[in-house]
């Protein structure tokens, strides 16, 4: 995650992608959070994979049934698109899983599933709990706070963003210091040279190019 792009970005759903309804099973009442479609689809055009990881412990507290979750994501789909995989945690505090945030298991299932090492995948939540679950996983997490996040949560974060098209776009940004050359040949689509910010007619000119003095130089 030093440089280059995630393998993944896995995003916490309530109060992250939509609005936080505690315990809420009615796919009436998804409201996406601001900038949320654009965010994810930024991702997806990198052709980054995309995840939910959400702890949904009113199925074990008897609020919710799977099929309540299993409603409010297909709704979530239509509003933001699809994601290529949902991790639910539907147990509760007191249950001991391995998968509820801030535990890392959630994180490490979607990544052995999307066959990225935690190390690369980047982590959105709203609060402490997806933080920890990141950093125990490896991942690079990010904190993106809403109203209801915590000030302590947020001070102590290593990483916030002010909303989630800004975290995305910096997670995607061009790596620092990595200067991409096309050298287009037969089968390169002219569009995609024509969209290159640099390139070269052939290898060895890129490499000179690339180890040229600066014009000037002695
Ligand atoms: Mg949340
Ligand atoms: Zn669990």
């Amino acid at each position: 995650m030093r440089r280059g792009l995630p393998g993944a970005v896995l995003f916490d759903r309530d109060g992250t992608l939509i609005r936080d309804v505690p315990y809420n099973g009615d796919p009436g009442r998804v409201r996406p959070m601001p900038h949320a479609r654009a965010a994810v689809d930024a991702v997806r055009e990198r052709g980054i994979p995309v995840a939910v990881v959400t702890n949904q412990s009113g199925v074990a507290r008897g609020l919710l049934t799977l099929g309540a979750v299993e409603a409010v994501r297909r709704r979530v789909e239509e509003l933001l698109g699809p994601f290529d995989l949902w991790a639910v945690c539907p147990h509760g505090p007191g249950d001991g899983c391995a998968c509820r945030k801030p535990a890392p298991g959630l994180i490490r299932a979607a990544c052995a599933a999307l066959g990225t090492d935690p190390r690369r995948a980047a982590v959105l939540g709203d609060i402490g709990a997806d933080l920890a679950a990141a950093r125990a996983a490896g991942a690079h997490g990010v904190l993106v706070p809403n109203d209801m996040t915590r000030p302590e949560e947020t001070a102590a974060a290593a990483r916030t963003a002010p909303d989630l098209l800004t975290a995305v776009r910096r997670l995607t940004a061009r790596p620092e210091g990595a200067d991409g050359v096309l050298v287009p040949n037969d089968v390169t689509r002219p569009e995609e040279t024509a969209a290159a910010a640099r390139t070269a007619p052939d290898l060895l000119t890129a490499v000179r190019r690339l180890t040229a003095r600066p014009e000037g130089d002695p």
